[in-house]
């Protein structure tokens, strides 16, 4: 089977999680956003991802992400690019001139950075999740839920920014569902404050299911899609 055709196959079988998993939670599969983690993996797998009806793509490395999203841009190929992983305040510069969307703001200083950045190098707003930790482990990055209000504001008040909703990773040794219906008590926190930011990104290869009952719409989903990768990152 030739990579295009395997890719193809994984993706259906991933579209067909998605509905299962929807049609469970009696939503809709229309409104889950699948976004394809492309990290380790080359920019052809993108462009087959694309071919293939696939426009969200992220990443987690600005080294990595950085030189894809250009030679995906130079074969003429236009797909959204998600930045989902920890982000340090040096690599804000870089990761403004390609992301769409930022899916892992979890502090103010880091919100003030890429604001600052967002304001010098882009025309239009960069779409900006905050990450709110399920877990207190900074290891696995995430605002504490203390820490959450102000993160949010940092980002509602800067006009290169714009608060589009939450992110969180399930934290390893806890069962995903008690994880997400912790998650969802954040979201109704946050929705009440922040009405229109009603994106909620969530769930993984492995977790997809339990994170579609509790309310994400943007799911990231990398080996599932394009197989184990070789390193745990
Ligand atoms: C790698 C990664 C994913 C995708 O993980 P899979 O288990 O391969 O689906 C999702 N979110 C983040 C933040 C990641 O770093």
């Amino acid at each position: 089977m030739d990579r295009r055709e395997e890719i193809a196959a994984n993706l259906a079988a991933v579209r067909s999680r998605i509905a299962a998993a929807c049609a469970a939670a009696g939503r809709k599969p229309e409104e889950i956003t699948l976004i394809a983690v492309a990290k380790t993996y080359p920019a052809q797998d993108v462009l087959h991802l694309a071919s293939l009806g696939v426009q969200d793509v992220g990443e987690n490395r600005d080294q990595e992400a950085a030189p894809k999203a250009a030679e995906v841009a130079e074969a003429g190929v236009d797909v959204r690019w998600h930045f989902v992983g920890q982000l340090q305040r040096n690599k804000c510069k870089s990761v403004v001139t390609y992301a769409d969307m930022v899916h892992s703001v979890d502090s103010v200083e880091l919100a003030r950075t890429l604001a600052d950045q967002a304001q010098r190098r882009r025309g239009t707003p960069l779409d900006v999740l905050v990450q709110v930790s399920l877990d207190d482990d900074p290891e696995r990055g995430g605002a504490a839920m203390e820490e959450l209000a102000a993160v949010a504001e940092a980002v509602a008040g800067a006009d290169s920014l714009r608060l589009r909703g939450l992110m969180a990773v399930a934290p390893l040794g806890e069962a995903p569902g008690s994880a997400f219906a912790r998650m969802k008590q954040y979201i109704r926190m946050f929705q009440a404050d922040y009405p229109d930011a009603t994106v909620v990104s969530a769930g993984m290869s492995d977790d997809l299911d339990e994170a579609i009952a509790f309310g994400a719409t943007h799911v990231r989903i990398g080996s599932a899609l394009l197989g184990k990768r070789p390193t745990l990152r």
